[in-house]
C-alpha cells in the first residue's frame, strides 16, 4: 500500500458491519451515521461505482463477479476503500460488506488499519431471500434475482462467514440477530456503539 503513510492511524476508528446479503447492513449503517457521525462505506457500492466509471480497467471484471455472486479480487476492493478513507475528512468509518474473505481481513488489518469493532448481523437465508427479492423489484441491481442470490449465499457461507469466525477470537465481534424490524434490530446495535462512541 503506497499510500499507507498518509493514514494517521492513531485517531482513526474503523468498524466492520458484516452479515449475509440482505441481512440489513446498509440499513443499519444509515442509522449509525445519523447517531454517531461515522462515514459509511459500502464495499458493494464502491465496486458498483468503479464498475460504472468510464475508463475503469476493472469494469468488466467487477460486473462479472457481481453477476455471478463472486468475490471481486481483494486488491481492487482494498485499493478503492483505502482511497476513499484517505480522501475523507472524517476519522470514523463504518465499512459494510468488507472483509468478505480472509485474505481481505488479513491484508486490510495489516496494511491499512485494525478494526475497533465488528457487528455480525445474523439472519436466515429464508429472510434474506425474501428481503432481496423485494429489494430487487426496484433496485435495478443485476444481482438481486433468485439465481444470483443463491450463488451469493453460497459465497457467503464458504468464504465470508469464516471471516466472522476468524474475528471471534479477537473478542471484537458482536452478533446481532436481525430478523426483526429495522427499529428492533437498531435497538440492539445502538447500545453496542453507545458504549464505545459518543453520540452526535
Ligand atoms: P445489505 O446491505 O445487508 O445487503 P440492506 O440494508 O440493503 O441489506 O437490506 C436489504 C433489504 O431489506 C432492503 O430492501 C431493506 O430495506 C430491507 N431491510 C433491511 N433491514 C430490514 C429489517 N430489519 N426488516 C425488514 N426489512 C429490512
Ligand atoms: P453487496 O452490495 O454488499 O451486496 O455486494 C454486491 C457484490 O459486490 C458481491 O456479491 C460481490 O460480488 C461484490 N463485493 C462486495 N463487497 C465485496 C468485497 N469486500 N470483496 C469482494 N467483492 C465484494
Amino acid at each position: 500500500m503506497t499510500s499507507e503513510a498518509k493514514l494517521s492511524k492513531d485517531d482513526m476508528t474503523v468498524c466492520f458491519i458484516l452479515g449475509g446479503p440482505g441481512s440489513g447492513k446498509g440499513t443499519q449503517c444509515a442509522k449509525l451515521v445519523q447517531d454517531f457521525g461515522f462515514v459509511h462505506m459500502s464495499a458493494g457500492d464502491l465496486l458498483r461505482e468503479e464498475q460504472q466509471r468510464p475508463g475503469s480497467e476493472y469494469g468488466e471484471l467487477i460486473q462479472n463477479c457481481i453477476k455471478e455472486g463472486k468475490i471481486v479480487p481483494s486488491e481492487v476492493t482494498i485499493t478503492l476503500l483505502e482511497k476513499k478513507i484517505i480522501e475523507s475528512d472524517s476519522n470514523r468509518f463504518l465499512i459494510d460488506g468488507f472483509p468478505r474473505q480472509l485474505d481481505q481481513a488479513l491484508a486490510f488489518e495489516k496494511e491499512v488499519i485494525e478494526s475497533t469493532l465488528i457487528i455480525y448481523l445474523e439472519c436466515s437465508e429464508e429472510v434474506m431471500l425474501k428481503r432481496l427479492l423485494k429489494r430487487g423489484e426496484t433496485s435495478g441491481r443485476i444481482d438481486d434475482n433468485k439465481e444470483t442470490i443463491l450463488k451469493r449465499f453460497k459465497t457467503f457461507l464458504e468464504l465470508s462467514y469464516p471471516v466472522v469466525e476468524h474475528f471471534r477470537k479477537s473478542g471484537k465481534v458482536h452478533t446481532v440477530p436481525c430478523e426483526d424490524s429495522v427499529e428492533e434490530v437498531y435497538a440492539r446495535v445502538k447500545p453496542i456503539f453507545a458504549e464505545l462512541f459518543k453520540q452526535k
